[in-house]
């Protein structure tokens, strides 16, 4: 695999779209399919990717989507900051038109300049899953990553590498 490029959400939307046809073939072919090393391919792209590739060169995620919130994760981000769970929602988060809890937000509050986040250590579970390429189960989550390529370089090279793959 090359070493993944930083692109703009922009740049990808344009390329996923570029792909669609094929990536959507794809999607469905692996759907009926369900190849047993999926998982271990995706793996080993992940890692191969991630090894040469920071998240502090792009921050797209942060910038763009922000993550769904559980309870927990609004409880653990008031005690890191100091506040009352209440005074948490009032201030960063909003329902979004599917009932989720989400930061009222984008670019995320606590995405610090230089792209580190300010509230790592509590960041919510969604922030630290994302983009799910180290997830077990990688078929079940297909049409998703397609959709986090127009966001994510990463997962981008990667499905552009798993349409080599002869499963
Ligand atoms: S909480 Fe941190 S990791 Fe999550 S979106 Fe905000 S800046 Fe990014
Ligand atoms: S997870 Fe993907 S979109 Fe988010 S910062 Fe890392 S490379 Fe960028």
């Amino acid at each position: 695999m090359k070493k993944v490029v930083y692109k703009l959400p922009g740049e990808l939307k344009k390329l996923v779209d570029k792909n669609r046809q094929e990536t959507t073939a794809w999607v469905k072919k692996i759907r009926s399919k369900n190849p047993r090393n999926l998982d271990d391919v995706v793996h080993g792209l992940h890692d191969e990717a991630f090894s040469s590739f920071s998240c502090l060169d792009c921050a797209n995620c942060c910038k763009t989507i922000g993550p769904r919130l559980t309870d927990k994760d609004i409880a653990g981000l008031a005690r890191h900051l100091k506040m009352k769970p209440t005074a948490f929602t009032e201030k960063y988060v909003v329902t979004d038109e599917d009932g989720d809890y989400v930061f009222r937000e984008h670019p995320c509050p606590f995405l610090l300049p230089d792209n580190y986040c300010m509230v790592y250590e509590s960041r919510p579970k969604a922030c630290r899953e994302y983009p799910h390429t180290d997830r077990k189960r990688f078929y079940q989550i297909l049409s998703l990553s397609h959709k986090n390529c127009e966001t994510c370089p990463v997962v981008f090279d990667i499905f552009e590498e798993l349409k080599k793959v002869n499963f």
